[in-house]
């Protein structure tokens, strides 16, 4: 754990970078520029998530400009956004966290109203992208998980995806102490929380690059988000079960009484072939669903390391 002496910054922005060396040298004077002016002590922690450009060669050159204000990590191969994130904050020295994407569709120039908001007495201060520049898949796709999300964890927020947040050191403490290998960020704060506010932040399209969530990887974020934090598609799934058995019971007595009253049915023997079609089709999906939660639970259980680090610039910064 980073010590918190006297000259430890008041303010930590931890940044995920994934093959982003188009957007490092911009990001970096804007962030310096911004942070400046809040006239408060500030580092910035990038986290090299096993990039294959220069991402990492521009982040030391960037160092060597800023050694006072920069310091990074690089991981030895991709862990994916999430777990950049839990090194930073493992590093992070600051009262107040801030977290922020690499390709600078959210502005660094927002942070100081994040900043101002959580001096209200906020516990987290998330943005809330409300004109969003992606793809019109990317929108849909966000907007069902933010219904979702409200409803499974009691938190209703109108953007869980956007990485522009800030959090107490408290939250941030406590995230520490979390031990799951995959997990997201804005909800499991949330879960640590008193006082949650959305305030809503300017968004843009991507500056260099493009984005590293193909529809593989938003599917596993998704899914990690769902059953990372709730086991309510379990439970739905049970539901179902139930319901369905008991249709099914009520349509056997109705063919039985049916055969008592009618005589037997010859030309019913094909629906009875759909409805089985139905029912293995759900008893496949509750399995997979069950199949999903064991196979977290023994990764849980294995406790790999969530990340591995490489190389760090501006002291120790692991844990
Ligand atoms: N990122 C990362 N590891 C990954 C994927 C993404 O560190 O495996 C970083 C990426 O460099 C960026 C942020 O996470 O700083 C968000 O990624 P991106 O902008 O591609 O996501 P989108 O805006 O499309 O949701
Ligand atoms: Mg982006």
């Amino acid at each position: 754990m980073p010590s918190r002496h006297e000259d430890s910054p008041y303010i930590s922005v931890v940044i995920p970078v994934y093959n982003e060396e188009d957007n490092l040298p911009e990001l970096v004077r804007r962030l310096v520029r911004t942070l400046s002016t809040t006239g408060r002590t500030f580092e910035i922690l990038m986290v090299d998530d096993g990039s294959q450009d220069r991402s990492w060669e521009i982040l030391t050159e960037l160092h060597e400009q800023h050694p006072e204000h920069l310091r990074a990590i690089q991981f030895n191969r991709n862990f994916g956004q999430h777990r950049a994130i839990f090194a930073g904050f493992q590093a992070a020295r600051g009262q107040v966290v801030v977290t922020l994407d690499a390709d600078l569709q959210n502005p660094p120039e927002e942070i100081p109203r994040l900043i101002a908001k959580l001096e209200e007495g906020y516990d987290t201060v998330g943005g809330w992208r409300e004109t969003r520049h992606d793809s019109i898949f990317r929108k849909l796709s966000s907007f069902i998980m933010n219904r979702v999300m409200s409803w499974v964890t009691g938190v209703r927020l109108h953007d869980y995806g956007c990485m522009l947040r800030a959090y107490r050191r408290e939250i941030v403490d406590s995230i520490n102490q979390c031990h799951e290998s995959t997990s997201f960020i804005p909800a499991l704060a949330n879960s640590f929380a008193h006082r949650i506010i959305e305030i809503p932040v300017r968004h843009a399209e991507r500056q260099g690059g493009k984005s590293k969530y193909g529809i593989r990887k938003l599917i596993r974020l998704n899914f990690d988000l769902m059953t990372g934090f709730s086991h309510f598609p379990i439970h739905v799934v049970g539901f179902l079960g139930l319901l369905i058995a008991l249709a099914g019971l009520g349509f056997g007595i109705y063919l039985f009484i049916r055969r008592l009253v009618v005589g037997p049915e010859v030309e019913g023997v094909f629906t009875l072939f759909a409805i089985l079609f139905v029912f293995t089709g759900l008893q496949m999906f509750g399995l997979a669903l069950i199949g999903e939660y064991v196979g977290r639970i023994y990764r849980e259980v294995r406790q790999r390391p969530r990340y591995v680090i490489r190389q760090q610039l501006g002291g120790d910064l692991g844990q």
